[in-house]
């Protein structure tokens, strides 16, 4: 990596772990066998690596590895997730989902689908600080509730919903829980059984593994989730998603997982640590700044900071060498203002000018200093001389 380069945006990606790479690399060169031919000594290889990695996935959540179905990413586990249920005819008569307005695009966007289709949809309200009250999510089920989404971390404040609670709530009533875990997966404790979680979706390369793979569980037992088939083909993970798998991907998915459960507890003070003093070094050198969500119930490594009178777009633009993320990284393509800052209440003032940071395994407390003196610097300036005008790259 460019060493003047701090890099803290790892909610958007995180650096593939060189161990991981290790791993995967064989799967690529020379135990590429195809994982479903079975007869032969390298598609037996490859599929014993599937096995391995299922199995790991599955420990790592408390789960049974044959809950474990392959996806590109979290987006295809959350369409799978959503869609698949919704269009089981298991179900039919169950119309009615329930979900937060702070849920990323990839679970919004699939209730949007589901609600053109005659699915009736509730996007329950956060409060100020972005927590969900447990109460309002208890009186929106109802007798047709077929499913809840809430996701278990949020990717732009990193606030935490209690989906342990949640999950009892909808097994009292006999309604599925799903849970979006892309921000979660390898940073907090997850147990499926534990939590009553019926549906969960991860992706790999928000923790340190490869990009393009991810995975949705989806339990068998008390109660056995019916779930459709996004696309039709040779019928692989057990019909629910056809496709050749990606062996390396997923091999890489799995020893990811394994290494960041490992080291949780440990990473997880130490990210704590360096983030509370990042922020406390921030807040008390620039004026007029504050702490966008929860600071209490959050991830270890986020914080998302207004700096009033400024534009985040803008400010970035001026400070080249520190990635950070002006809204969620993957709507950013349009332009608009947060969705889950519109959710607190914000004004758009205050949208306009928050950044969010996210630190990572490599992130030093050198780095964050470095960044401590180029925003407070940059901070005083862009208030100076205003908004730099911005403009798109060209798509
Ligand atoms: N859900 C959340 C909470 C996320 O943060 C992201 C990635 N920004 C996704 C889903 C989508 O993940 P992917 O791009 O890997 O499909």
């Amino acid at each position: 990596m460019d060493e003047s380069l701090i890099y803290l945006d790892h909610n958007a990606t995180t650096p593939l772990d060189e161990e991981v790479f290790e791993v995967m690399r064989p799967y690529f060169i020379e135990s590429y066998g195809n994982a479903a031919s079975r007869q032969h000594a390298l598609g037996k290889r490859a599929a014993e690596a599937v096995d391995l990695a299922r199995a790991q996935v599955a420990r790592a959540l408390g789960a049974d590895p044959r809950e474990i179905v392959w996806t590109s990413g979290a987006t295809e586990a959350n369409n799978l997730a959503l869609k698949g249920v919704a269009g089981s005819p298991a179900y039919a008569k169950r119309r009615h989902v329930v979900t937060v307005r702070t849920e990323h695009k990839a679970v919004l966007d699939p209730c949007n689908a589901l609600e053109e289709d005659g699915f009736e949809i509730t996007r329950l309200k956060v409060d100020g600080e972005g927590l969900l009250d447990l109460d309002r999510v208890g009186s929106a089920l109802r007798e047709d509730t077929l499913l809840v989404s809430v996701m278990h971390a949020n990717n732009e404040i990193g606030v935490l919903h209690p989906i342990g609670a949640i999950g009892t709530l909808c097994k009292e009533r006999g309604i599925l829980f799903h849970t979006d875990a892309t921000q979660s997966a390898g940073r907090e404790p997850i147990d499926v059984e534990a939590m009553g979680i019926d549906l969960l979706s991860l992706s790999a390369h928000k923790f340190y593994g490869p990009k393009g793979v991810g995975a949705l569980y989806v339990r068998r037992r008390g109660p056995r989730v019916r779930c459709r088939a996004l696309f039709d083909g040779g019928g692989h993970e057990r019909g629910y998603r056809s496709g050749t798998l990606n062996v390396p991907g997923l091999v890489g998915l799995a020893a990811a997982l394994g290494k960041c459960v490992e080291e949780r507890e440990q990473e997880k003070s130490r990210l704590q640590g360096l983030r509370n003093r990042f922020e406390a070094d921030l807040l008390g050198r620039i004026e007029g700044s504050h702490v966008n969500g929860s600071r209490t119930r959050r991830l270890a490594n986020t914080t998302n900071i207004c700096f009033e009178g400024t534009d985040a777009e803008s400010l970035l633009d001026r400070m080249p060498t520190l990635c950070a993320s002006s809204s969620a990284a993957c709507t950013s393509a349009q332009l608009q203002p947060s969705h889950v800052l519109a959710a607190l209440g914000l004004d758009d003032a205050r949208k306009l000018g928050s950044l969010r940071f996210s630190l990572g395994r490599k992130t030093t407390a050198a780095e964050l200093d470095r960044a401590v003196e180029l925003l407070s610097l940059q901070v005083a300036r862009e208030r100076s001389e205003g908004p730099r005008p911005f403009c798109p790259d060209p798509a």
